[in-house]
């Protein structure tokens, strides 16, 4: 072999039994075959792979990490939290289907089914799933799918998934749930009849804020024909970020147990405080906590700028669930969007402030509140 083809075929060391602790990072867009009985065997589904963006070991790893998490029986990974939820739609609904969703969905998620997919010939209707009867009078001959979250933004609204799977039942639909903020630590929508389970990964999943990432679970028909999706528009994850996302998770347990505990306790501190006039948090779930975001109401005569500079390390950030505490201003970022009586309906008002509870001691996290609201 000439230099310039020896730098081009190195010894490769797949076949010396290496047995590297962690799953390596499979960084490669394809994957090789020696001759056509190889090639076959791949379509006849001997674990081999053909291309990252049909499927890499790295994002089957993270897709199957969700989906044992969840209980449920398959789940693929995908370059975002939205596109996870668009292959999980596609998977359900086509032009002329009808969609039935909660009113208060991430925003995202609702320009995604309202503007894109309706722009698709897709229907959607969104109603406050608080009032099943509501949901239950929005559903058409065409309907095909009930969409909603486990744990509401930023109202933090527990939804009764029993009452979604009975209805979902009744009128022979399937099921979508965004777990992102319950995460399967406080809740597993799958295990209690919902079809499809989505998260941002760049969440609570991934927990470190370094990674844009999706997962879907769910039932196995359904994931095959989502992973479809994925493969065809082209959304898949790349295999280092499934690699981060896949390292993430394996702190999931302790970091929900202390953020949503901290979450807690901050709730509990804000809640007596007199310039708080309302605390968002689903108190009435789990003993130690139940998600770690907390939202807060400041009263009208709070400087709310005043307030943001005032929490110094802790700082304006729009997204969630990272091991360091933030907050947004969902008035004038996540909501801003929506006409003046949605935000009002909503109750997103401009005192309305939402924190995701990191891992720092309760004790600074709390301080740090108080101290902000003294200045303020
Ligand atoms: C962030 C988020 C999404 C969108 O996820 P991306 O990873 O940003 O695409 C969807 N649903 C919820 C509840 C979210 O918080």
């Amino acid at each position: 072999m000439k230099f310039e083809t020896k730098i081009l075929h190195p010894i490769k060391k797949q076949n010396r039994n290496i047995k590297s602790k962690i799953t390596p990072i499979y960084q490669t867009s394809a994957f090789t075959f020696n001759d056509l009985d190889e090639l076959e065997g791949y379509y006849q589904g001997n674990g081999n792979y053909l291309y990252s963006r049909v499927s890499n070991p790295n994002t089957d790893e993270l897709g199957e990490a969700v989906a044992r998490l969840e209980e449920a029986q398959a789940g693929i990974a995908s370059s975002s939290g939205l596109s996870a939820i668009l292959a999980g739609v596609l998977a359900v609904v086509k032009n002329g289907d009808h969609i039935v969703a909660a009113d208060d969905l991430y925003g995202g998620s609702f320009h995604l089914i309202s503007g894109e997919l309706a722009d698709l010939g897709v229907e959607v209707t969104v109603v406050p799933f608080s009032d099943v009867k509501k949901v239950e009078a929005a559903i058409q001959d065409n309907t095909k799918l009930l969409y909603t979250e486990s744990i509401t933004n930023p109202m933090l609204r527990v939804e009764d998934i029993d009452a979604v799977v009975g209805l979902a039942k009744k009128y022979g639909l399937t099921t979508l749930v965004d777990n992102t903020f319950a995460t399967p630590y406080h809740c597993k929508p799958y295990t209690k009849g919902i079809d499809l389970v989505v998260h941002s990964a760049t969440k609570y999943i991934g927990g470190h804020s370094d990674v844009t990432a999706g997962v879907l679970v769910g039932n196995a028909a359904l994931i095959e024909k989502a992973a479809a999706k994925v493969a065809n528009l082209g959304t898949n994850l790349s295999p280092f970020e499934a690699w981060l996302t896949c390292r993430g998770i394996k702190t999931l347990a302790l970091r929900m147990k202390e953020q949503s505990s901290n979450a807690k306790k901050l709730a509990e501190a804000l809640r007596s405080h007199s310039l708080v006039k309302h605390v968002y948090y689903p108190f009435e779930h789990g003993e130690n906590g139940f998600g770690a975001i907390v939202t807060i109401e400041l009263q009208e005569t709070v400087d709310i700028n005043e307030f943001f500079r005032g929490l110094s390390w802790v700082k304006i950030a729009p997204t969630l669930a990272g091991v360091q505490t933030i907050v947004t201003h969902p008035l004038t970022t996540s909501h801003r969007a929506l006409p003046k009586e949605a935000q009002e309906e909503l109750g997103i008002t401009m005192g309305l402030v939402r924190i995701s509870v990191g891992i720092e001691a309760a004790d600074d996290i709390i301080n740090i509140f108080t101290q902000a609201l003294g200045k303020a």
